[in-house]
């Protein structure tokens, strides 16, 4: 396992998260269904983990809570209210979404990629948005590359920016879609300390991880999928030592 234990807190900055609820929640592409049905509850402040084999809809859930494809019935609610009738743009400044691939400019160093986030989607002024910067990428560590392009950086620094691209919009919930899949082995563990550090300091969290480690230390609530649909779901401890169903059974003795 690459993740053995979560760092302490280091600095006085906490989070207020809020609360996200995926109710009966569907989604398909085309005349493909692919989400069935899904219900969970994050509570504010807690770290849900989702696990499961390729393809059983985990992406497509956290796309369909971002509003990057519309969910084909259900519910999410944000803070008790539903996201759903809510204009994309908006849900998307309250809810941070960090993919594998962090999609970062490369011709701007690391605050400017970040305070460019704030000055599009906040209209924040340059000096600002620069401030900001700084000080986020300050809290995923990377004070000193602040001036570094992403080719300078390592793909575990280039991701904390993405990370910290996020954070700067202040979002009330992260979600974090296999963010650490497509790193070498030896950058992992930089990421999860960070996001393991952002739950500690109450960020609700919504992260998808083939990281069983992780899950295990830092979740609140372990959800695994397979084939669309939520199998199984409980405190890490119970679903990692004693998961119940065959299927869940199995998926473990071949990641573990
Ligand atoms: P996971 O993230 O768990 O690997 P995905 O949510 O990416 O699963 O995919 C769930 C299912 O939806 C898979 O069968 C996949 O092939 C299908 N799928 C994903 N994205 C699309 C898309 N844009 N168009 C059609 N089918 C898709
Ligand atoms: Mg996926």
């Amino acid at each position: 396992m690459t993740f053995t234990s979560p760092v302490p807190v280091t600095d006085g900055h906490f989070y207020e998260g809020s609360s996200l609820e995926l109710i009966d929640l569907s989604m398909a592409y085309g005349d493909i269904d692919v989400l069935r049905d899904v219900s969970l509850t994050v509570a504010p402040g807690t770290t849900t983990c989702i696990i499961g084999p390729s393809g059983s809809g985990k992406s497509t859930l956290l796309r369909g809570v971002n509003r990057l494809h519309e969910p084909k019935s259900g519910d999410v609610r944000l803070a008790g209210e539903s996201v759903l009738t809510q204009k994309p743009d908006s849900v998307r400044k309250r809810i941070g979404l960090v993919f594998q691939h962090f999609n970062l400019f490369p011709d701007h160093t690391a605050e400017q990629n970040v305070a460019l986030a704030l000055r599009n989607v906040k209209g924040l002024s340059k000096a600002e948005s620069l401030r900001i910067a700084r000080e986020r990428l300050a809290e995923v560590g990377l004070a000193e590359r602040a001036d570094h392009r992403p080719r300078d950086l390592s793909g575990g620094q280039q991701q904390r920016v993405a990370i910290a691209r996020a954070l700067a919009m202040e979002p009330e919930v992260m979600l974090f879609d296999e963010v650490t899949s497509a790193l070498d082995p030896e950058l992992v563990k930089g990421v999860l300390n960070l996001m393991a550090g952002l739950a500690q300091r109450g960020m609700t969290m919504l992260v998808v991880t083939h990281e069983m480690g992780f899950a295990h230390k830092v979740a609140d609530q372990v959800v695994f999928m397979d084939e669309g649909r939520v199998v199984e779901s409980g405190k890490p401890g119970d679903l990692f030592d004693r998961p119940q169903s065959p299927r869940l059974q199995r998926f473990l003795s071949e990641v573990l």
